[in-house]
C-alpha cells in the first residue's frame, strides 16, 4: 500500500489551472522523483499536498487516509516533513537553533539532542558551524540545514523541492548521497522535485514527468533515463 497517493488532484492559481489531474503514488521506503520543465507544475503538487496551496479537486491520501483539509502544522507530527523549494531556514537562529525548529512538536528532549548528533554526522560542516547563524552560511550548506531539520521531525516521508537548486554540481552529488543514506539506513521514504531529471533519475527507483500539470510519462527511472 501507497504511503502516499494523489488522485486526479487539480489546483488553479485563479483562473490558472496549474494542476489538471495528477495522479502518482510513492511507497515505503522508495525514493521517487517528480521531474519537469520550468512551470511543469512540480512546486505546486508538493505545495498540494502540503496544503500550502488547496487543490480544486481530487485527494491527497497518507497512510490511507485523506489528508487535504488537514493544516499543514499537522503533517511534521505524522511524518510527513517538507524540504521547501530556495532553504527557506531562519537566517538570525543558529545552525543548533534552526535543527530545534524541526523538533518542535516533540516532547522527548533526549531524543532530540541524539538526532542532532546524528544530523551532525550525516553533515560534519554543520557540527563545525552549530552556533553560527544560518544566514552566514553558503548555499550548499543551507540546503544540508533545511534537509537536517525536516529529519529533525523523524519524516517517514521527505519531501524535497529542488535541493540542487543554484548548487555546483560536486555539492549536490554530497547532499544527494547523504540523502540516499538516509533512505537506505532509515527507510524514509523520499519524493524528490528536481528540473534536473538526470541528477535526479540517478537516484530514484521511479520517476514521473509532468508537463504543463499533466503526468506525460511515468515508470522505472532506468527507463525514464533512456527515454530523451
Ligand atoms: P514548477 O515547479 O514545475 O516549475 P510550478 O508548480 O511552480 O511549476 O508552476 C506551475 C504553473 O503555475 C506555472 O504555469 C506557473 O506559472 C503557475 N504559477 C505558479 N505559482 C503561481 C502563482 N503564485 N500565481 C500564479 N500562477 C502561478
Ligand atoms: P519574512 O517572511 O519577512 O522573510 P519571516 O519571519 O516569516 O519573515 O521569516 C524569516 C525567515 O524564516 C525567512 O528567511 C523565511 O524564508 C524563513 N521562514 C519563514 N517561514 C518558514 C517556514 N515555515 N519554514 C522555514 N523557514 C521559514
Amino acid at each position: 500500500e501507497p504511503i502516499l497517493e494523489l488522485r486526479n488532484v487539480s489546483a488553479h492559481y485563479g483562473n490558472i489551472q496549474a494542476l489538471k489531474g495528477i495522479s502518482l503514488k510513492a511507497f515505503p521506503g522508495e525514493v521517487v522523483t517528480i521531474i519537469g520543465g520550468n512551470g511543469a507544475g512540480k512546486s505546486t503538487t508538493l505545495m498540494t499536498i502540503c496544503n500550502v496551496i488547496k487543490a480544486s479537486g481530487g485527494d491527497v491520501l497518507y497512510e490511507g487516509r485523506s489528508i487535504l483539509n488537514l493544516a499543514s502544522a499537522k503533517l511534521a507530527p505524522m511524518g510527513l516533513c517538507q524540504v521547501p523549494e530556495g532553504r527557506r531556514i531562519f537566517p538570525r537562529l543558529t545552525v543548533e537553533e534552526n535543527l530545534e525548529m524541526g523538533a518542535f512538536f516533540r516532547k522527548d528532549k533526549a531524543g532530540i539532542s541524539r538526532d542532532m548528533e546524528h544530523i551532525f554526522e550525516l553533515f560534519p560542516v554543520l557540527r563545525e558551524r552549530r552556533r553560527q547563524p544560518g544566514g552566514t552560511l553558503s548555499g550548499g550548506e543551507q540546503q544540508m540545514l533545511a534537509i537536517g531539520r525536516a529529519l529533525m521531525g523523524r519524516p517517514k516521508l521527505l519531501l524535497l523541492d529542488e535541493p540542487s537548486l543554484g548548487l555546483a554540481p560536486l555539492i549536490v552529488q554530497r547532499i544527494f548521497r547523504i540523502v540516499e543514506d538516509i533512505n537506505k539506513q532509515q527507510g524514509t521514504s523520499i519524493m524528490l522535485v528536481e528540473q534536473n531529471a538526470n541528477v535526479a533519475l540517478r537516484m530514484a527507483s521511479r520517476g514521473y514527468v509532468l508537463e504543463t500539470g499533466k503526468v506525460v510519462m511515468e515508470g522505472e527511472a532506468a527507463a525514464l533515463l533512456d527515454n530523451p
